[in-house]
């Protein structure tokens, strides 16, 4: 089924263990993603879905896999935990994509591990569901993020505050290895193994760092501005990772652990939706700067490497630092621009994108529908398109489109600029409630609105009349307020 070649396994004994999946009493398939597993060149022709599910809730071991818990640690709302770990993960190998990209196939929940600490190593099918909807959006979106490649359930229950259904999830990833993954080294002192790990992220995932004049710091560089660009993608489609722990934060520049995740509704550039966030520390505005802060760790790891004067090496780490800053409000500012419908650069253009985002906060509008009406007043839609979305009336807004009106010209017709904004402002993303409503059937053995849910996000952009009802806000009563690990 897989054609392994398992570099990971290769690295020496500290960087995993060996894990062993969980026995699962009725393996389900829920989804299996084909169009991933074809781009992957799995060979699934003739497999029975019985088939697929023993192999991917681990009870059947495919030929050439090699699983194992990938070691690391990391920074858990800022306080360091020197040995987290894959607890309910195990890599079962890599492949070689179609275009010649290697990616990881993880299963997550797959019970217990040398990392598992007091954790069972197991997913509830929520959490599951959920990585599923939101990685698949990602991709359609265009946003770097692991891949979902099938949800299976166990036949398990698993006990968290009630007893839940069990589920593993297989996961895609360019790799898993984390800013966590080389803090578990420098926390150790094992300055070999540091460079061991750079080195394979280099051949891995930055080969053109490998002809720099210091092939670490271009290194570090690329993911710094990898991950600059990937907070900017977030903010552009009110996204809320809502657990930025430097083991969330994945080296090659993808999205990763989806775990109490939201998008905005309303915009508040202070949303916070996970019950564990209580300070608000990974609040929806702050993620650029703990990005940066992550990035700051990640580099104190790296330092030895960076220069042999520790000054200079302090120093260089700081460039990186300034430059994470610098590319991240170039992306921003041309995401938000585009966004607005705007071509070429203007002196205003941060401070017009600005005010629409304070109106739209004093509004209460909602942040997707909002840009994409947008679009439409654009292609000539009466204003009301727009202004009725505003809970707060903003009297200010007339203003502003003036300004915007006078800021996008008319170097494109009407119909060209709406497309044109239409492509970079989804009408569809996955709404909290509508996450909810899928599980919650889930639980039940209904699946038919998660596979719809599905579906319908692999169009995010084009306005359909048969999931336009997926696009709309939360009524009072089915506002999701709270989000949770699940785990
Ligand atoms: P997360 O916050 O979900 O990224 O997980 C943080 C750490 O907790 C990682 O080392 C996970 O492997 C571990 N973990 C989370 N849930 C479980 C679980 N159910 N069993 C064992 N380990 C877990
Ligand atoms: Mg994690």
């Amino acid at each position: 089924m897989f054609s392994f070649d398992n570099s990971y396994a290769r690295l020496p004994q500290t960087f995993h263990r060996p894990a062993r999946p969980a026995a699962a009493r009725a393996p389900g398939l829920i989804r299996f993603n084909h169009a991933l597993a074809a781009e992957l060149g799995l060979d699934v022709e003739g497999a029975s879905d019985v088939r697929l599910a023993q192999v991917l809730s681990g009870q059947v071991m495919p030929v050439g896999a090699e699983p194992l818990a990938q070691a690391y640690a990391g920074h858990q709302f800022g306080h360091f935990n020197p040995q987290l770990g894959d607890g309910r993960a195990l890599l079962l190998g890599e492949v070689i994509d179609r275009d010649g990209r290697r990616r990881d196939i993880q299963l997550k929940g797959s019970g217990p591990t040398a990392f598992s600490r007091n954790g069972d190593g197991m997913a509830a099918l929520g959490p599951v569901l959920r990585e599923y909807i939101v990685s698949e959006a990602f991709a359609a979106l265009g946003v770097p993020a692991t891949r979902a490649l099938a949800a299976v359930s166990t036949g398990e229950q698993v006990v968290r505050e009630t007893m839940l259904p069990g589920a593993v999830f297989t996961r895609i990833a360019a790799s898993h290895i984390r800013v966590g993954t080389f803090q578990f080294f420098a926390a150790q002192g094992d300055e070999e193994a540091v460079q061991t790990l750079a080195d394979y992220v280099i051949d891995r995932h930055y080969p053109h760092a490998r002809g720099a004049e210091n092939p670490y710091l271009a290194m570090l560089t690329l993911i710094a501005e990898r991950q600059a660009r990937l907070i900017a993608r977030w903010l552009s489609i009110g996204f809320i990772h809502g657990v930025m722990n430097t083991d969330n934060m994945a080296i090659s520049g993808e999205t990763i652990d989806f775990g109490p995740c939201a998008f905005l509704d309303e915009y508040d550039p202070r949303k916070v939706f996970s019950s564990i966030d209580q300070r608000g520390r990974y609040a929806y505005a702050n993620q650029p700067g703990i990005g940066q802060w992550n990035i700051a760790r990640l580099a104190e790891c790296l330092l030895p490497l960076l220069d042999a004067d520790e000054e200079m090496a302090l120093e260089a780490a700081n460039g990186v630092l300034k430059d994470f800053g610098d590319v991240f409000q170039a992306e921003w500012l041309a995401l938000f621009t585009a966004k607005l419908g705007l071509t070429g650069e203007g002196p205003d253009d941060r401070q017009l994108v600005s005010d629409f985002l304070e109106l739209m906060h004093q509004g209460e509008a909602d942040f997707t529908l909002t840009f994409r009406s947008l679009s439409k007043v654009a292609g000539g839609a009466a204003v009301e398109t727009l202004t009725d979305l505003f809970a707060v009336p903003q009297p200010g807004l007339a203003d502003w489109l003036i300004r915007w009106r006078g800021r996008i010209g008319n170097d494109r017709t009407p119909s060209e600029r709406q497309a044109a904004m239409e492509a970079v402002n989804p009408a569809l993303i996955p709404r909290n409630h509508r996450i909810e409503e899928a599980i919650a059937a889930a639980v039940y053995n209904d699946f038919s609105f998660f596979h719809r849910l599905v579906d319908a996000l692999a169009n995010p952009y084009v306005e359909d009349p048969e999931t336009a009802d997926l696009s709309v806000p939360p009524k009072p009563d089915e506002r999701v307020t709270r989000t949770f690990c699940g785990t």
